[in-house]
């Protein structure tokens, strides 16, 4: 048996030595005390004991609100979807863009998998969300503008 795939959890214990990113900040830590889905893969751990409680928080926070949130964002979508289906586009069909956005810079949790946000830690990932939403809203907000003949279109 190769050594790698022998992880033995003890508790929320990982594999001492082993080196993986902390999903809060995501630091390079071969710290093993602090794992978040004991015998998951990949294995989701923090590199101390105040980004482990952060992370805690923020996936049982996540886990209460996510259904509400992608109910939202699925309502947005459709309302999208059915503006641009009508023959003649309403001038608010852009507004469901704004809400999407206005959604997303308010709960910058959009993906569906905690080991997505490793690459940059969830602190970096919810940054880089929120910049792309920022962008998002400026937009869809001069769209609805435009729209409605706020400014030249
Ligand atoms: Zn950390």
């Amino acid at each position: 048996m190769s050594k790698k795939r022998r992880l033995v959890y003890n508790g929320h214990y990982g594999v001492a030595g082993e080196e993986a990113q902390c999903l809060w900040c995501g630091r390079l830590t071969t710290e093993h005390a602090f794992v978040v889905n004991p015998g998951g893969t990949p294995v989701l751990k923090c590199c101390c004991e105040g980004h482990y409680e952060l992370t805690e928080e923020f996936i049982e926070r996540d886990s209460r609100i996510r259904p509400i949130f992608y109910v939202v964002i699925g309502a947005l979508c459709l309302a999208s979807a059915l503006s641009m289906w009508l023959e003649f586009s309403p001038v608010w069909s852009s507004l469901p863009l704004v809400g999407i956005a206005a959604a997303i810079l308010v709960w910058p949790r959009v993906l569906p998998r905690y080991e997505y946000y490793l690459p940059l830690g969830l602190v970096r990932t919810r940054k880089v969300v929120r910049v792309i939403a920022c962008a998002l809203l400026a937009f869809s907000l001069v769209v609805t503008a435009a729209r409605f003949g706020l400014i030249p279109g």
